[in-house]
């Protein structure tokens, strides 16, 4: 059975990024009815934010992308963060200093900085240059007597070609001698993220790893542990940048698009949007659909479909696509996202007319991309004053405003009941005693009480606004 794992590192807020890699390793576990795995990768203590794996948790589970092991839900290969296993990275650390595939290096931040700028200047690429590779136990004990302390690097063999296949890139072959002796424990006793993650995903039994582009150089590096510590390789699939929509490598700090999976919980996203958004986000199909449900999506995804240059994040879609998730959502769901929405707005407090409510969302479901515009959309229910700007007095001035609209006032105050019913019926009553219908009936009755030329259905919105504010509208601009 097949075992894929998301293993982010708890340094800030879930990215979309983050949850595209996590949707599609999702996907293809659920696909091929294997397992899919979070863990937590917080070798990087100076770059964690704390509780930050709880934001990234509590992402997933609105996603609704489920782990069968992990923290929270345990599992036997656990523990699941890191920082919980500096034992099991001691094993393999002892093992490698005992069979020479890894060696102490006392070299100092600062003679290290100095190699690669050396290094850079005569237009070579900076590494390590294996000053320790071959210490001899004296100058071993030389450095520990001097107090300094040794990181442990692994011994990266000369002139090697390091093979592996990728599922979407397929055949990749790095040279060993432009990576260096690196760095696998740091001198403070941490494991760095490529022997960390080479021992947890072996030990996981992961079968399939799949993470982001920018780790395609982090391959070999973990290729040679495993090879040193005699386990066979996974499967590894390295999933194509996202872009900007100039076609730029995003930035984290681009705030011209909305980044993080909780400020769109906060917008009023849907999370079926969102993973049908990002499961488009470098795959596709093929052919026109563009809407899939979790279980499409499962049965459908595939590595061969993955592209490998880059895929442009288009928010306009993205918004789109939330409309139509909202529009096909049930009316209560969104009337729940909505309420928060109205009350942050002061349109209603906390004890509120949920009949009422829900029809006003019902109003403008078909109409928003996402569930914040409710109050934007909805603003003129709760105005105390409309303002009439240039093109709404255009129209009331118009012929058959005035008497339009007296008629029609006279008529809401007579009715017995003020409901869409019978305001279609006073509706009709005026047109035939005034003999306008049609744009000039309706228009000016809809900008005097509303202020705009455009809306919803006339007779649902006059019903909801309430004969009170109709009529006091109505009053402000007739006799
Ligand atoms: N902690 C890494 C990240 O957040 C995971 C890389 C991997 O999946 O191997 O990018």
């Amino acid at each position: 059975t097949v075992r894929l794992r998301y293993a982010p590192s708890p340094t800030g807020h879930l990215h979309i990024g983050g949850a595209r890699t996590a949707l599609f390793n999702y996907l293809y576990a659920k696909k091929l009815g294997g397992e899919y795995i979070l863990r937590i990768e917080d070798t990087d203590q100076a770059r964690n934010k704390e509780n930050a794996e709880v934001g990234f948790m509590n992402g997933f589970e609105w996603l609704g992308l489920n782990w069968d092991e992990g923290p929270r839900v345990g599992g036997e290969y656990g523990p699941y963060s890191c920082m919980e296993r500096l034992d099991i990275y001691q094993t393999y650390t002892d093992q490698l200093l005992a069979e020479g595939k890894a060696f102490h290096c006392y070299c100092s931040a600062e003679e290290l900085e100095a190699e690669r700028e050396a290094l850079s200047a005569k237009g070579e690429t900076p590494r390590y240059m294996g000053k320790c590779r071959n210490l001899t136990a004296e100058e071993r004990s030389a450095h520990e007597a001097a107090g300094r302390k040794a990181s442990i690097r692994f011994r990266v063999p000369d002139d090697q070609v390091l093979k592996f296949h990728d599922m979407i890139r397929g055949d990749i072959e790095f040279e060993s001698n432009g990576i260096g002796d690196y760095v696998i424990v740091k001198s403070d006793g941490i494991p760095t993220y490529n022997f960390a993650v080479t021992i947890d995903d072996a030990l996981m039994k992961i079968t399939h790893v799949v993470r982001g582009e920018e780790h395609l150089s982090n391959t070999p590096r973990q290729l040679l542990i495993y090879e040193a510590l005699g386990w066979a390789l996974p499967e590894f699939a390295h999933l194509p940048l996202i872009l900007n929509e100039t076609g730029k490598k995003l930035s984290k700090r681009d705030e011209s698009i909305v980044q993080f999976i909780e400020q769109y919980a906060e917008l009023g996203y849907l999370p079926e949007a969102i993973n049908n958004f990002l499961a488009l986000l470098g795959w596709s199909p093929g052919g026109e659909q563009e809407i899939f449900s979790m279980d499409e999506l499962i049965a459908q995804f595939s590595f061969e479909r993955v592209q490998k240059s880059g895929a442009i994040f288009d928010s306009g879609k993205l918004a789109w696509m939330n409309g139509q998730y909202i529009k096909a959502a049930e009316l209560d769901r969104i009337v729940d996202l909505a309420i928060p929405f109205l009350q942050k707005a002061g349109f209603i407090g906390a004890d509120y007319d949920r009949a009422w409510v829900s029809q006003l969302v019902e109003l403008y479901k078909d109409g928003m991309n996402a569930v914040s515009e409710i109050a934007e959309l909805s603003q003129m229910f709760f105005a105390t004053d409309v303002a009439y700007d240039e093109a709404a007095q255009a129209v009331l001035s118009e012929e058959s405003a005035p008497t339009v609209l007296a008629a029609f006032r006279d008529q809401v105050q007579e009715l017995p009941d003020f409901n869409a019913d019978t305001i279609k019926a006073a509706l009709k009553d005026v047109q035939k005693a005034t003999g306008f219908k049609g744009k000039q009936l309706f228009m000016p009755v809809r900008v005097a009480v509303t202020g705009q030329e455009h809306g919803r259905d006339l007779n649902i919105t006059l019903s909801l606004l309430g004969r009170e504010k109709v009529v006091n509208r109505l009053t402000q601009l007739v006799q």
